[in-house]
């Protein structure tokens, strides 16, 4: 079989070694003749699992002492709702509006508190990351202020973060958690669902300081509440128990190769062989501002769908797969997570010079 490469925004390319270890996983779990799937999740094997992916999760991001790491059911899009579910003492939340995410995520939010947007990318087609000065925490009474850190769509990305003070910052990082470097101490919670940079879908990962934990009402469904799934260590109710399990193969997979300071580098280096190419070449454009683009997700068009609809069919043919752009944006979208070999990148830079050249440009 040739070697394909994967670009779609997720679910996402898997690491083949991660492919390999969890296949022998599905058949076998450490020669128990149990598949990982018939584990019982309060077992002493699945609790073994568990315990790897939680501490993997906290040595390859230096989580400090007093957050809590657990995983829940679902992706990124339960935790829009969860979040004012859980969240909701002074009964408004403040929200950065970088593109369709988080609009979403306000959209929900606004159904169980008032939400006040305080920067958005809208006026500027969300092709840049709004400037977002000081937010001075006391001007705002707030239970938090929440961000999207990666816009998988609009492929534009924080390249720092705001200090927010007293305001727990919460960060949706689906689209790029594990892949650069982050201080975990500048967040009140982190929240990713896992499909993209470390594992497949049906499950988020959560990170949260425990005083926000504390902070949560008895007085919400049992099953949707953060701070019983961390007292209770992911185990409230039956986790999504294979997806633990990818996950923590990954994660492996990511410390062996170096950690997350080398998923970093690679992240940079596959994003400038494309960024430039594109740069290069009048074919393509990126409108995305460039101090706003994003090391994960590139779209690009040639300004004419039926060539971009022939690029992406005479790419598949290539073994460059799933490069369609998004269906509200249309064009083209690179996506490259940690999954991605570097070569991967290289293959798509050939291509798109031989496209050039081939479309006379
Ligand atoms: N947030 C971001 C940044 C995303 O990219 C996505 C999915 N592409 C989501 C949230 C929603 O994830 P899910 O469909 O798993 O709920």
């Amino acid at each position: 079989m040739k070697t394909v490469y994967n670009f779609c925004s997720g679910p996402a390319t898997l690491p083949q070694e991660v492919l390999d270890a969890v296949q022998v996983g599905l058949r076998s779990y450490k020669g128990t003749g149990m598949s990982v799937m018939e584990l019982g999740h309060r077992s002493k094997w699945f609790d073994e699992i568990l315990q790897e992916a939680v501490i993997l999760v906290r040595e390859l991001l230096s989580v400090p002492d007093d957050y809590s790491v657990f995983f829940m059911h679902g992706g990124a899009s339960i935790h829009f709702a969860l979040l004012p579910l859980n969240f909701s003492l002074l009964k408004k939340a403040l929200y950065i509006d970088t593109g369709i995410w988080s609009s979403k995520a306000i959209q929900e939010a606004e159904i169980l508190t008032s939400v006040e947007v305080i920067a958005s990318g809208k006026d500027f087609n969300y092709q840049r990351i709004p400037p977002i000065h000081f937010i001075e925490s006391n001007r705002y009474e707030a239970d938090y202020i929440h961000l999207t850190s990666n816009n998988t769509i609009y492929g534009t990305q924080f390249t720092e973060f705001p200090d927010t003070g007293d305001l727990p910052l919460v960060v949706d990082m689906t689209s790029d958690i594990f892949s650069r470097q982050i201080n975990v101490g500048q967040f009140g919670m982190i929240y990713a669902g896992a499909q993209k940079n470390f594992g497949i879908a049906g499950l988020s990962l959560c990170i949260v300081r425990r005083d926000l934990l504390e902070r949560i009402s008895g007085n919400i469904p049992k099953v949707l509440s953060y701070k019983l799934a961390a007292e209770n260590n992911s185990r409230y109710h039956t986790p999504n128990t294979w997806a633990i399990y990818v996950a923590g193969e990954f994660l492996k997979w990511i410390k062996k190769e170096g950690g997350v300071q080398e998923m970093e580098r690679r992240s940079k280096l596959r994003a400038k062989l494309i960024y430039d190419t594109i740069d290069n070449l009048d074919l393509f454009a990126n409108s995305v501002e460039s101090t706003s683009r994003s090391m994960m997700n590139i779209p690009f068009t040639t300004g004419d769908d039926w060539l971009d609809n022939e690029f992406v069919e005479e790419a598949e043919k290539e073994g460059l797969m799933q490069l369609a752009g998004h269906r509200t944006l249309k064009g083209i979208r690179a996506s490259m997570y940690n999954g991605m070999p570097i070569e991967g990148a290289q293959r798509l830079q050939e291509f798109l010079s031989e496209f050039a050249v081939r479309n006379g440009k």
